[in-house]
């Protein structure tokens, strides 16, 4: 349409949110279109001025091809958009920086859609006007650190891991550190304790412990007031930020997209993400891939049942911080019938603690066996060494008599080594009784098995989940 009026950037901008307000839906128009401004055209470039950063990435992101092609309805092929994005100094002064936008391109899933960094002190209304960024709460339980975080196989590495990154956070290879296993086993004590470590060592490191629940409310409150820039900015102020129980993002598609923009920001400032999660990054459902994908690039380590010498530990080191006495004997019994998790360990401990005081009772053994009567249903039944081996020998379709056998085949070998750890792990039997019931061999070839699975699980995942999908299998048969 020839047009001897000069537009102006008002004109185009207005006749442009005819269209887009035609095809977008109410509360995104509100949220997304409206706090936009026109600022100036100069030839077939509309510069449109945003809020910012968020919002221009965002808008690159969802809106980027209707934007396109709105504006070449009344610009021409030629037409090009520019943002300007307002940032806030921080002292008053507002400032902005003049981006173009990316709508040449056709608009694809591109991850590299977040090329700018604001480094500048952004003042920070979402908690209060002008909040500096030491006075942020890191929301830490002081009861969570790594002295009271007993390391045992099941745990190492995710352990030494979480220290890496509190020691160096930003500056190391497990950026984003995602633990992940299942409940109770100490996730939420492992990713407080990296904040915590973190700020003991580093004071002026800004942390945030949040649960992703939390996250989601809080996103959902700013965007109804449409005030999501205060939202995203409050978080990029963190150094370290440790977010708790990331699978029920999937039920938050908007909160990812927060999430995402987030993490992008952080990641490329150097600072440091720890995220917990109670299955493994790829069996995360209704996770963006690429937030997955994202995931991918630190480390990804999981935390496993605690075995019994593990569960004692823990036990006695409960025992010791709360200054308590309780027989060898005592603590073996409850490590021994509570395999479930390191919070049902913790339960039946107090439960024996409550029943001790109530009725002025030494904890004992009666004690215990009573009490844990009540706690728990598992382990009932004493599992054993023939019923893991059949187990086993079922789970891999190998041969009784194989598996006893001198045979040196990998697979056989490796099946034989597992029912050795599991035996070892789930039954009171000495190595030696251990070893009689392969055949018999000697109790240092037990040891060498343990080892062996061990190792095999930190570096073979396959290994490692059919270990523990055997343990699961292991621990039903002993309910
Ligand atoms: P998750 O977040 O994985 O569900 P938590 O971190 O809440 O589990 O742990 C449950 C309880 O068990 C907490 O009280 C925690 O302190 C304790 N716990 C878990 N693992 C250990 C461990 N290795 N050493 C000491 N306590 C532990
Ligand atoms: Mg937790």
């Amino acid at each position: 349409m020839a047009n001897n009026v000069a537009k102006t950037a008002e004109s185009v901008w207005s006749n442009c949110l005819k269209i887009i307000k035609d095809i977008v839906e109410w509360q995104h128009f509100k949220t997304w279109f409206e706090p936009i401004a026109p600022v100036e055209i100069k030839g077939s470039v509309l510069m449109i001025q945003v809020p910012s950063q968020f919002f221009y990435e965002y808008l690159e992101e969802h809106y980027v091809n209707l934007l396109a092609k709105t504006l070449k309805r009344e610009l021409g092929k030629d037409a090009r958009l520019e943002y300007r994005i307002l940032v806030d100094s921080g002292n008053g002064r507002n400032g902005s920086m003049d981006i173009p936008a990316s709508n040449q391109k056709t608009f694809s899933h591109n991850e590299m859609n977040f090329p700018l960094v604001i480094d500048n002190p952004v003042k920070n209304p979402f908690v209060i006007p002008g909040l500096k960024k030491m006075q942020i709460d890191p929301q830490l339980n002081h009861n969570y650190t790594f002295d009271s975080y007993v390391e045992g196989d099941s745990n190492r590495v995710a352990r030494r891991a979480g220290k890496t990154v509190a020691e160096k956070p930003g500056s190391n290879s497990f950026n984003p550190l995602v633990i992940y296993g299942g409940v109770g086993l100490g996730k939420t004590h492992l990713g407080q304790a990296i904040g915590n470590e973190v700020k003991r060592l580093h004071p002026n490191k800004v942390v945030l412990y949040v649960s992703s629940e939390k996250f989601i409310n809080q996103f959902q409150d700013h965007s109804r007031n449409n005030a999501i820039n205060d939202f995203i900015h409050f978080y990029q102020l963190i150094d370290v930020l440790i977010i708790d129980d990331v699978q029920f993002f999937a039920r938050a598609e908007k909160s990812q997209d927060a999430f995402f923009a987030i993490f992008n920001h952080l990641h490329q400032s150097g600072k440091q993400l720890v995220l917990t999660s109670d299955k493994a990054p790829k069996d995360l459902d209704g996770l963006q891939e690429r937030l997955l994908s994202r995931f991918r690039w630190g480390l990804s380590a999981d935390i496993q049942l605690p075995d019994y010498e593990t569960r004692i530990e823990i036990l006695e080191r409960k025992m010791k911080n709360d200054g308590l006495d309780m027989s060898k004997e005592v603590v073996k019994y409850v490590a021994y019938n509570i395999t479930t998790n390191v919070r049902e360990l913790e339960g039946a401990l107090i439960s024996l603690l409550a029943q001790s005081s109530l009725n002025r009772k030494e904890i004992d053994l009666d004690l215990a066996k009573k009490v844990l009567r009540n706690f728990v249903k598992t382990s009932s039944k004493e599992i054993t060494i023939d019923a893991i081996q059949k187990m086993v020998c079922e789970y891999f379709t190998v041969s009784y008599d194989k598996l006893l056998q001198k045979t040196r085949k990998r697979e056989i070998v490796q099946a034989r080594q597992i029912t050795m750890y599991l035996a070892k792990a789930f039954t009171k039997n000495s190595l030696k009784t251990i070893g009689e019931h392969f055949g018999g061999r000697d109790h240092t070839t037990v040891i060498h098995s343990c080892q062996t699975v061990k190792d095999l699980m930190d570096t073979d995942s396959i290994f490692r989940e059919n270990v523990m999908e055997l343990t699961q299998k292991v621990q039903l048969a002993a309910m």
